[in-house]
Parts: structure tokens; C-alpha cells; sequence
């Protein structure tokens, strides 16, 4: 597949290397460069990219189109909150911990979310469109928080130690 540039936008940022985010739910092209790139560098640099560019968009655009309130919206709310808590206890319980509380709601650009002072976690009701694998995932990866609250080395052997093969649960959820 030949792909033409696609358009994009460019934000300058105070970071060190060029960074591109195709978003959902449109597809638009996001590219994070240091102050110094030059224009021509960037635009290099999503040419480049431009294949993978426009796999990322028609995977965009074949996903299902984000919930509306409403009865389906309330029916998945009603699933999720009914399949995550033996979830979460019995993950909890693996893991030493007390089980937290679970809130389920819309959310645009997170899957989940733990809140280590409060001792809760925030499920996306995306995730009851999705294999519970995956919401098994999430759900481990909030709970690992409540041990390391940041993403480094600790955490991630957390995640090894308790759930081996969530980087492939993580790529699968990501790309769905
Ligand atoms: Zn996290």
C-alpha cells in the first residue's frame, strides 16, 4: 500500500525526541516535536510513518462508535458492574490487597483509573465491549497500583509476577 502524507498537526514541546499519535475517534494526525526540529525533519518523519499512519486510521475507523447515554450505554453499565467486583476481590485477594471500590463510567481516553488515596478504581464501560480478558487486564493493571503507584520497574514486575502475558492483553486491548 502506497500511502500519500497524510495531514497532521505539530505541537512543540520540551521533550527530546519526535512523537506521533494518531487519535480516535477521527483519526487525526498528532506529531509532539522538541523546539529545534525543523519543519522539514518533521515532515520527513510522518512521511516515514505514513503506512503505519493509515493502518492505525482504519483501525480507528472500524471500531465501534463511542457509547451515547442511553439504554445500551445503561445496559453495558449494568454488566460491567455486575462482572467486575468477583473480579476485583478475587484479584484483590491474590494480591494482598483489600478490595478497593469500583466505579464504572464513561470515559474518553483511559481504560481505567486507581485512585490510591480513596482506594478506588475507575473502570472505562468501553471495557464491557470488550473481552473480559482484556477487562481482566485493566483490572489487574489498577490493582498493581495500589502496590506502585507509578509506571516503573516495580510495577511492571508486579504485573509480571501476577498476570505473565499482560503485555499481549495490553497490545490487544490498545489496538480493539
Ligand atoms: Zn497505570
Amino acid at each position: 500500500m502506497t500511502a500519500d502524507l497524510p495531514d497532521f498537526t505539530v505541537t512543540r514541546k520540551r521533550i527530546k525526541t519526535l512523537r506521533l499519535t494518531v487519535r480516535a475517534p477521527h483519526g487525526e494526525v498528532v506529531v509532539s516535536a522538541p523546539p529545534h526540529v525543523r519543519e522539514s525533519a518533521i515532515t520527513a518523519f510522518v512521511a516515514d510513518k505514513a503506512a503505519w499512519i493509515a493502518k492505525h486510521q482504519e483501525r480507528i475507523a472500524t471500531r465501534p462508535p463511542p457509547l451515547k447515554p442511553g439504554p445500551e450505554a445503561e445496559a453495558l453499565r449494568e454488566q460491567l458492574k455486575n462482572a467486575a467486583p468477583p473480579l476485583v476481590a478475587r484479584w484483590a485477594a491474590a494480591m494482598g490487597l483489600q478490595t478497593p471500590d469500583i466505579t464504572v463510567r464513561r470515559m474518553t481516553s483511559r481504560w481505567g483509573t486507581c485512585n490510591t488515596q480513596t482506594k478506588r478504581i475507575t473502570l472505562n464501560l468501553e471495557l464491557a465491549r470488550r473481552d473480559p480478558a482484556l477487562l481482566e487486564y485493566v483490572i489487574v493493571h489498577e490493582l498493581a497500583h495500589l502496590i506502585e503507584r507509578r509506571h516503573n520497574a516495580l510495577f511492571y514486575a508486579v504485573m509480571d509476577a501476577y498476570l505473565p502475558d499482560w503485555r499481549l492483553r495490553r497490545r490487544a486491548l490498545n489496538a480493539s
